[in-house]
């Protein structure tokens, strides 16, 4: 099922513009996540297309058809919340059977239909289990199968992950990644978390106050992030944004000389950014570097990010350079990091001007 939002606006009692003339478009089977800083309106936007919010003015359509006005139990969706929302009183069967109760259908029917659908998610041996019986990724495993057994053509998942520790969150990951593969059945997962959203989605679309920041395919966004929110918010070590100005043809950028991407006049202002992974670090000065001193080492595991202090005619701006781990130069001492050429971004008025 495709999934259609037009001009899609919720402003909250008290005035919260939680969703601002939002359009997006969803394919048919997408793995689809929804990424933004906490307050964004991830769960406002899941809630509204579920029917559990109406919103202010827009529409959604589900498979072609315009579901705006119709309460969330005939909308064909299906949504996983954050705190799985099992029932404590009832074993694992009545969880995952709930949604099909509802529905009427018969006992037996619907403890079938719960049996198969908990063998998928390794849940067999768990059936006669409260959720106080159960660990983290077993209750999230079960909210999950609850959400399957009624096999709903949307899925919405909002942040179904984050209450796992690290090492399960990534099994999970893994587990849900192969489930939408098998089901082929249209989803939306939110998160605030970039990496998930990048190892998970077919697409991602960035959201920022309400409104889509960037939609695009995981290598898209990574690569070519459309705005500096967006640069800023996806990798696993924050981009340097650094201020810097158009002078005869090149970048001038914390004393740096750079090349500059094709069109921008001189004396205009833009944002250069660079992923500490796109730089090196040389022990000798080069034009075409950033000077600084060495602060802060960080151990990454098998690299190490390096903070230098001091470049600039300021003196007072930031880099960060992730070195393998070993080759990582003394803090106090003095280093230069260089900007791996075509992998650095400059943003002119907050819009993509190139890669340089
Ligand atoms: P996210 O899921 O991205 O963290 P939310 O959708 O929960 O964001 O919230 C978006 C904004 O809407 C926030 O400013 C939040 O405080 C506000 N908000 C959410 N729900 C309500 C509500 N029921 N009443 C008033 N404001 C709300
Ligand atoms: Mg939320």
């Amino acid at each position: 099922m495709t999934i259609s939002l037009r001009g899609l606006t919720k402003v909250f009692p008290g005035g919260v513009r939680a969703l601002d003339s939002l359009d997006l478009d969803i394919g048919e089977g997408e793995f689809f996540a929804l990424l933004g800083p906490s307050g964004c309106g991830k769960t406002t936007l899941l809630r509204t297309i579920a029917g559990l919010e109406t919103p202010t003015s827009g529409t959604i359509a589900i498979g072609g058809a315009d579901v705006t006005a119709l309460p969330p139990g005939r909308r064909d969706v299906a949504m996983v919340f954050q705190d799985y929302a099992l029932f404590p009183h009832m074993d694992v069967t009545a969880n995952i059977a709930y949604p099909l109760r509802i529905k009427k259908v018969p006992r037996a029917r619907r403890d079938a239909a719960a049996a198969e659908v908990a063998g998928r998610l390794s849940l067999s041996e768990l059936l006669g289990r409260r959720p106080a019986q159960l660990s983290g990724g077993q209750q999230q495993r079960v909210a999950l199968a609850r959400a399957i057994a009624c096999r709903p053509k949307v899925f919405l998942f909002d942040e179904p992950l984050s209450n796992l520790d690290a090492r399960l969150r990534l099994e999970a990951r893994t587990f849900l990644k192969r489930l939408q593969d098998d089901l082929g059945v249209t989803t939306v997962f939110v998160t605030h978390d970039q990496s998930e959203a990048l190892a998970l989605a077919h697409r991602i679309a960035v959201m920022d106050a309400g409104r889509i920041a960037q939609v695009g395919t995981p290598a898209e966004i990574f690569r070519r992030p459309a705005t500096t929110f967006v640069a800023s918010f996806i990798g696993s070590t924050p981009m340097n944004l650094l201020p810097g100005t158009v002078a005869g043809g090149t970048l001038r950028v914390a004393g740096a000389v750079l090349p500059a991407p094709a069109g921008l006049p001189d004396g205009e202002e833009i944002v250069y950014g660079v992923r500490p992974e796109y730089a090196d670090l040389s022990p000798v000065p080069r034009d075409d570097a950033f000077a600084g001193a060495v602060t802060v080492l960080e151990n990454l595991g098998t690299s190490t990010l390096v903070t230098l202090e001091g470049g600039g005619q300021d003196g007072d701006l930031l880099v960060q350079v992730v070195v393998p781990e070993g080759e990582e130069p003394p803090v106090g001492t003095s280093a230069w990091a260089v900007p791996h050429t075509g992998r650095a971004l400059v943003y002119h008025g907050d819009r993509l001007a190139g890669p340089v």
